[in-house]
């Protein structure tokens, strides 16, 4: 369950030094070391998996939940004014780190990363969305 080549899994085998604020059985966390704001963090598995495709619905689910009691106390703690969480899949999305990561970016009302989280809205047709809901809806 590691990738060779992989800077997470060396960063998770102590092979490569990294600022952890977090561990357990299975989850790190440690600060991003090019930060979009004061306290920027990633939540990593310890286990190799590429993506959210790869990851298992189990350690998905405690990837969440683990998010939030970080959100909440990173917010206690840093007083910061809210948070994004990011999660980036494959390189047409962003993803640069192929071993799974969630961004953990606490919101500063003067943070100058208004822009950050963003995209350009787009115009579909009635019978296009209404073509994509029922594909989307199919059991
Ligand atoms: P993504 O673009 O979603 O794949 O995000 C990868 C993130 O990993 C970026 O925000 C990088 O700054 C961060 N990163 C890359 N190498 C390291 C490292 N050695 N320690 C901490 N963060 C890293
Ligand atoms: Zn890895």
């Amino acid at each position: 369950m590691r990738d060779e080549s992989c800077i997470f899994c060396k960063i998770i085998a102590g092979e490569i030094p990294s600022r952890k604020i977090y561990e357990d059985e299975d989850f790190q966390v440690m600060l991003d070391v090019s930060p979009a704001t004061k306290g920027h963090a990633l939540i990593l598995p310890k286990k190799h998996y590429a993506n959210l495709y790869e990851l298992p619905e189990e350690l998905a689910g405690k990837a969440m939940c683990l998010a939030k009691r970080m959100a909440e106390r990173m917010t206690l703690l840093l007083g910061c004014d809210g948070f994004n969480i990011v999660q980036n899949n494959n390189e047409v999305a962003g993803q640069t780190v192929f071993h799974f990561h969630m961004h953990l970016i606490p919101r500063y009302t003067a943070d100058e990363n208004g822009e950050m989280i963003w995209w350009k809205a787009q115009k579909f047709s009635d019978e296009v969305l209404d073509d994509l809901a029922k594909k989307l809806a199919q059991k």
